[in-house]
């Protein structure tokens, strides 16, 4: 299944290559360029060459976006809308993102090297998935009533948790993206999004689709610039209230410093991994090895930062070893199990101290299913509905059952 050079060839046949239309940030509902008039050049991974010249963000364009977005979330409409308002606007812009399908296929081909077949198929059309999935959730948000011990009740209130900064890495920029504006927008929460620099071109189109959408100005912003400054302003500023990354390790662990040592913003980062495959000898080994060799051909985040079909075979004897050995790395994101005994599968899965676990598939991944790291894969889950937690805060409202002796 590599992707040799036919077809790629093949594949490149089918793909329009678009018009770039949008290469300045996106800042309160306006495209602009950065403060300092900086660039950076985006290139095609596949021949090296130029696709254009992006606005290059910085400290004082992220500080513009913040104060955007930071007014759209004490004052604008979008926190305040019903759940089902933001639900409508959510499924327009998912119906945008449908109607635009080839056009974002093809970016995120000429920008990432993704294969375009898959885009315009799967990753697309997922990403407008999550949007609707998200948008169903919105007007479900609801916190519980209380009896407390004493003579009061209480009710908890689920609320956004405000001005959210979402770094992206290169290697997924839509699917990565929506993992995390989806729930975000689900929640009335604002926010600046960092793509990578590698892939700054197809965040700024979603966001001229949001605008056209109905998401109101200053709640999505998009700063295009290099992680040391664009993205550490982001991790580093005062008036950010969560940080949700995916990326290095290396990085996560820079994002939790400049949070320490600014606001103590929250932060969520999903990590890289080292992910085993742990064959057992009732598995057809032929079916096997290729399911193995399938995973590792397209699964970069999954095996430590070797980015391309490389996999280490090792042989174990028993089950006990298998798990211990599937544990021996600070890692924790994904595992696969190939086996026909339910009771080997229940035990391995069970023991693996990783946030997904395949049994005899790999790398499947859906909007309904959390997916984040254990150990120094990171912690806090993208997908599924714990996914919108991360963008909500619990506030508890504390009143007296009969009269208060205040009044
Ligand atoms: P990276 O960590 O180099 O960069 C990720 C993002 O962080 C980019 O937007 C970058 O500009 C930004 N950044 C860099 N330095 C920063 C700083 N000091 N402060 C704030 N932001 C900064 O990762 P990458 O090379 O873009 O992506 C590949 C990595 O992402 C791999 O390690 C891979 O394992 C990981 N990854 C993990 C998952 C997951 O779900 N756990 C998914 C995809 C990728």
């Amino acid at each position: 299944m590599g992707l040799g050079g036919g077809m790629l060839e093949k594949e490149m046949k089918h793909v329009k290559i678009p018009e770039i239309r949008f290469t300045k940030l996106f800042i309160n509902g306006e495209f602009v360029d950065s403060v300092s008039g900086k660039t950076f050049e985006t290139i095609d991974p596949r021949t090296g060459e130029v696709i254009a010249r992006m606005a290059e963000g910085d400290k004082v364009d992220v500080d513009l976006a913040v104060k955007a977005a930071r007014e759209a979330f004490d004052h604008g409409p979008w926190p305040r809308f019903s759940g089902s308002e933001r639900a409508r606007i959510m499924r327009k812009f998912a119906d945008l993102i449908d109607d635009n399908v080839e056009e974002l296929a093809a970016l995120d081909t000429i920008d990432a090297g993704k294969l375009f077949s898959r885009g315009k198929a799967i990753d697309i059309p997922s990403v407008a998935g999550q949007l609707r999935y998200y948008a169903g959730a919105a007007d479900k948000i609801h916190g519980e009533t209380l009896k407390m011990s004493r003579e009061f009740q209480a009710y908890t209130l689920r609320e956004p948790i405000g001005v959210v900064g979402l770094i992206i890495p290169w290697n997924f920029p839509s699917g990565i993206l929506f993992m995390k504006v989806a729930p975000a927008l689900a929640a009335g929460c604002t926010m600046i999004v960092k793509p990578a620099e590698q892939t700054p071109l197809s965040a700024l189109y979603y966001a001229n689709l949001a605008k056209l959408a109905g998401v109101p100005d200053g709640v999505l912003n998009v700063v295009n610039g290099y992680g040391p400054t664009a993205g550490a302003a982001i991790s580093s500023h005062m008036d950010i209230d969560k940080v949700s990354f995916t990326g290095s390790t290396e990085v996560g662990r820079k994002v939790m410093e400049a949070s320490a040592k600014s606001n103590l913003k929250v932060v969520s980062l999903e990590l890289g991994g080292k992910s085993p495959v742990i064959i057992f000898d009732d598995a057809d080994v032929d079916e096997a090895a290729h399911l193995a060799f399938l995973g590792t051909d397209d699964m970069r985040i999954a095996t430590d930062e070797i980015f391309g079909p490389v996999m280490s075979l090792m042989k174990f004897k028993t089950i006990e070893e298998a798990i211990q050995r599937a544990n021996n790395t600070r890692y924790g994101l994904a595992a696969g199990i190939v086996t026909k005994s339910l009771n080997i599968a229940n035990t391995v899965s069970r023991s693996i101290r990783a946030g997904i676990i395949w049994i005899n598939c790999y790398f499947v991944f859906d909007r309904d299913c959390p997916y984040g790291g254990y150990k120094m894969s990171g912690f806090g889950r993208d997908l599924g509905l714990e996914a919108l937690s991360k963008y909500l805060v619990t506030k508890s409202v504390v009143t007296p059952i009969y009269d208060s002796p205040w009044l």
